[in-house]
């Protein structure tokens, strides 16, 4: 294995992605650029809070480690010599401008994002564990292994295999906002993902004990812009009902997008665009400051 490869060669990988690689596109005519610099951060395989999102979740849940260790068919792995990498990608600024004048359908951009953009992220990972393991480095993207899929947790419903927001979270890149979204210092409006890798860097500090931190609903009792800006009612005071906003989706959303963009698609993301935590940690007591 390499050792020395470092958080900031793998932050290097990513850049140079997003910035040069044709496939960050959003496939319009002039092929803008899907999304901005991502942002980087680390967490330890053995972090225990891996344990307790299985516990929360379900047993269904996949550690770094079960996932490694499935794939590389090596038991002997131990987490600690584990790092999850976990990025965000941030959404442009003229897709978010584009969908903050929405009212109940997306933009285009955002629909080309919400499909395209995520294309640039399946390529993102594959190209993240291709640069690894070229200097040695096993390495894994747990969004595209074959146990990767969507299961129902007895809490929370519908409930993937393996969360790239909880990665995300895992990594000090963000809290959990009233409508599920991860707020993070680029905001909430963005994708996100992960790869597991056998190497050491030190994990990124997680500048918040709460989950909930960066939502001013939560940290102040104010806020709430998401709720209203939803145009199917899935977001109240208690947070998110997934069915409701996979009903807006499917078929409401996709039909449109259909006819009037011209490729098969969905997309919404109005509670992540026009509302206070749209482009970064909102300020309040838990968040940046004003100044
Ligand atoms: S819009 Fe307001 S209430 Fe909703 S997630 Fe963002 S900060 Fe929280
Ligand atoms: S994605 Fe759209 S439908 Fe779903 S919760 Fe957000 S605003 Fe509502």
């Amino acid at each position: 294995m390499n050792d020395k490869t470092t958080g900031r060669d793998i932050e290097a990988i990513l850049e140079d992605f997003i910035s040069r690689d044709p496939a960050n596109t959003l496939k319009n005519e002039v092929n803008e650029k899907a999304f901005d610099k991502p942002l980087v951060g680390f967490a330890s395989g053995d972090d225990p809070i891996f344990e307790e999102y299985k516990d929360h979740v379900g047993p269904f849940y996949m550690t770094p480690w079960e996932i490694f260790a499935l794939t590389y068919n090596d038991l002997e792995i131990k987490p600690d010599e584990l790092t999850v990498i976990s990025y965000i990608l941030p959404q442009t600024t003229a897709t978010k401008k584009d969908n903050r004048k929405e009212n109940f359908y997306p933009s285009e951009r955002w629909a080309r994002a919400r499909i395209f953009g995520e294309e640039t992220n399946t390529a993102l990972r594959r190209h993240i564990v291709e640069s690894l393991k070229a200097k040695s480095i096993r390495a894994v993207a747990p969004a595209l292994t074959p146990q990767f899929n969507v299961r129902i947790s007895p809490e929370y419903g519908f409930s993937s295999t393996w969360s790239e927001r909880h990665a995300a979270y895992a990594a000090g890149l963000g809290t959990f906002g009233l409508c599920d979204g991860l707020i993070t210092p680029l905001g909430k409006a963005m994708r996100t993902g992960s790869v597991v890798a056998q190497m050491h860097i030190p994990a990124t500090s997680r500048p918040y004990t709460d989950h909930r931190a960066y939502c001013l609903y939560f940290a102040e009792g104010t806020c709430k812009k998401c709720i209203s800006r939803c145009p199917a009612g899935a977001i109240s005071e208690s947070g998110k009902n997934k069915q409701i906003c996979k009903d807006h989706l499917f078929p409401v959303t996709s039909s449109y997008v259909k006819q009037n963009f011209g490729f098969d698609g969905y997309g919404c993301g109005l509670c992540q665009t026009g509302v206070p935590c749209e482009s970064g940690i909102p300020p309040g007591k838990n968040g940046r400051s004003d100044s």
